[in-house]
């Protein structure tokens, strides 16, 4: 018996209507409230890897403030999310601002004992340099992952600055420590700059194929949405979303915003087509409420977590 809570609307004999009382993600229990959880969201309030602006410690509290308004019933998949399985909101990681060895040393304990008892994570961040921690304990208990990487970046990029973990390095590192399939890695919506075009050589060797953001307006969604199937295959997928791929128009509240990328109506369009994939962990990342005006960021980050859930409701689960 899942725990759906108010997302149902006002409880039973409960006069808080779904603007107040606590924001948990869509106002789910939290995960001391039930016994087991398929899934859990979490929060990881971390930034020190930030390039550019920084704010995106601030993004989990802003993107469950913005998810309150989420339905229980999902239109086109036909699907009730939260009562097809156990979702809750584990609340945040607790992590060390001033180092980011050990912020990304305490992620991956914190992820690990999660997924040790079965449940799959959804993370809201928090800039990108948290997707490596959540990696390795994804692939620690499902082996080399296809990772599906929706970002105006590459974030195949080596040493900055003297640090080699930082928010442009999760997936050279994660290439390197053999916790990619890569043969079925794909990232969509890039743009952008790049120092060097040797970094284009570096990125697809670390397992990547890329769709860029300009394809959206030649190709049909339906094209791309099946070149990303057949790309990840039926292995284990992670799902790594920086809220950057959308255009600024879209997404302004984030660190690094790219001019030209595509927009919340293509982006939600190529999601809903992924169906059937096999997917053991996720994050959304990037949301920097400082830049945010009236919630739109906020919002597209609440509704991309909610297609994620729906996405990992909807994709086989043993692996
Ligand atoms: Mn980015
Ligand atoms: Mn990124």
């Amino acid at each position: 018996m899942t725990i759906e809570r108010d997302i149902q609307g006002p409880r039973e004999g409960s006069d808080l209507p779904r603007y107040a009382g606590i924001a948990t993600f869509a106002l789910l229990p939290r995960i001391d409230e039930v016994e087991h959880a398929d899934i859990a969201v979490v929060g990881i309030p971390f930034d020190s890897g930030t390039s550019f602006r920084p704010g995106a410690r601030f993004g989990p509290a802003h993107i469950r403030e913005h998810s309150r308004q989420l339905h229980p019933y999902h239109q086109i998949h036909e699907t009730f999310p939260f009562r097809n399985q156990q979702i809750v909101d584990a609340g945040d990681f607790g992590v060390n601002p001033y180092s980011i060895d050990q912020a990304v040393e305490s992620i991956h304990a914190k992820a690990e004992r999660l997924t040790s008892q079965g449940t799959r994570i959804l993370a809201l961040g928090g800039d990108h340099t948290v997707a490596l921690p959540l990696l390795r304990a994804a692939a620690s208990a499902h082996g080399p992952l296809a990772v599906l990487h929706f970002d105006a970046h590459l974030d195949t990029w080596d040493v900055l600055h003297g640090a080699s973990i930082w928010h442009g390095s999760p997936f050279r590192r994660a290439a390197e420590e053999g916790l990619l399939d890569l043969e079925h890695c794909q990232h969509v919506g890039i743009r952008g700059g790049v120092y060097d075009p040797s970094e284009l050589e570096d990125d697809r060797r670390a397992g990547f194929e890329i769709i860029r953001s300009e394809e959206f307006q030649e190709r049909s969604m339906q094209s791309i949405a099946a070149q990303i199937l057949e790309r990840l295959g039926s292995g284990p997928v992670y799902i790594s979303i920086d809220i950057d791929v959308l255009d600024p128009a879209h997404a302004p509240g984030t660190g690094t915003p790219e001019v030209a990328g595509i927009n919340t109506r293509e982006f939600f369009s190529v999601l809903r087509r992924l169906k059937g994939l096999n997917i053991v962990g996720g994050d959304v990342v990037e949301v920097a409420p400082a830049y945010d005006h009236a919630g739109v960021t906020g919002l597209a980050a609440a509704h991309t977590a909610w297609e994620l859930l729906t996405l990992m409701g909807l994709s086989a689960t043993g692996d």
